[in-house]
């Protein structure tokens, strides 16, 4: 639904990335968590299709977008049968990584079948420094794991509780007298005001040219968004403030003499099965999650075979 009223003049703004123009797509409201009844509108850029919320949001409304149970933060979704399922299958993945024994048969075959579902993440013992950054880190799940893999694990969050291991500050802000091996930023790009200095700061951070960071973000060149249009979860109106592809992308690391190296079209099946729970108001398929989640693997396998998927990581040396 569009609410022309709200379009702005943005004439004056050029895109970050290439320096297009913006023109106006559509404007949407938060229809995942419903913080609020309030219209944002969309903007792509003419040149690059970098989508972006226009007028960009002060900080202080961004704050006001999160719910407190935002699912970064949710440490309850663990205590539920899929979330428990969930880090069984990641454990089982990074002990057949990392030759650690699984402690149960279970987990072998949890293993056997969900090795590949660890993105984001180091599949090795260190080689070099051995230190491993999550930016955006929720409560800690990763570096949790990966310290018990050999890393020395670090993580950063502008929200939740700090601990040994992770600090709770803004990342552009906090000085860093190490640099890393490893730096996982999954699901954090989008939500940022300025991406451009998250990307020239990670560069900086790279420990070097054989260092690996690894990004993972909803890509607009997904079968997802151009089926549900201004509907797509992906946009996640109005916490993601842009929304990338992979080409934009390419560009800005380039800037900050970082190149991808590697693209992991991720399997989106839980995204898929809230997409249609919000589109159809078909929320007894969010009750049925496990059912319809089997349900959805050959499409999202054909997705992920077609590049189409939601949720791509991308993996990113320096030049
Ligand atoms: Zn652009």
């Amino acid at each position: 639904m569009n609410n022309i009223k709200s379009k702005k003049n943005i004439n004056h703004l050029k895109c970050f990335i290439c320096g297009g123009a913006f023109c106006y797509l559509f404007s949407q409201k938060d229809f995942i968590y419903f913080i609020s009844k309030k219209y944002f509108d969309l903007y792509e850029c003419d040149s690059c299709k970098l989508v972006k919320i226009l007028p960009e949001p002060t900080l202080d409304e961004i704050k006001s977008f999160y719910p407190k149970n935002y699912y970064v933060h949710n440490v309850d979704y663990e205590k539920s049968f899929i979330g428990w399922l969930y880090n069984c299958s990641i454990d089982a993945s990074l002990n057949k990584h990392y030759k650690v024994p699984q402690p149960n048969l279970f987990y072998f075959f949890l293993a056997q079948f969900l090795k590949n579902l660890v993105v984001g993440a180091p599949l090795y013992p260190p080689k070099a420094n051995g230190r491993f950054l999550d930016i955006g880190c929720g409560y800690g799940y990763w570096v949790e794991r990966l310290q018990s893999h050999g890393w020395i694990a670090q993580g950063i969050d502008i929200m939740g509780k700090p601990s040994e291991r992770i600090v709770i500050a803004d990342f552009l802000e906090y000085e860093y007298e190490e640099k890393f091996e490893f730096i996982r930023m999954s699901g954090v790009l989008e939500h940022v005001i300025a991406p451009e200095k998250f990307i020239e700061k990670i560069g900086s951070l790279l420990l070097n040219n054989d260092s690996i960071c690894q990004i993972s973000i909803p890509q607009t060149d997904s079968f997802g968004y151009k089926y549900f249009k201004e509907d797509w979860i992906g946009f996640e109106v109005p916490r993601h403030l842009h929304s990338f592809n992979i080409d934009n992308l390419s560009v800005l690391f380039e800037r900050y003499n970082m190149r991808i190296v590697d693209v992991s079209y991720n399997t989106s099946g839980g995204a898929f099965i809230h997409q249609l729970s919000l589109k159809w108001k078909m929320r007894f398929v969010v009750k049925l999650w496990v059912f319809f989640y089997f349900l959805f693997i050959p499409i999202d396998l054909l997705l992920k075979k077609m590049k189409k998927s939601v949720d791509v990581t991308l993996t990113v040396k320096k030049i």
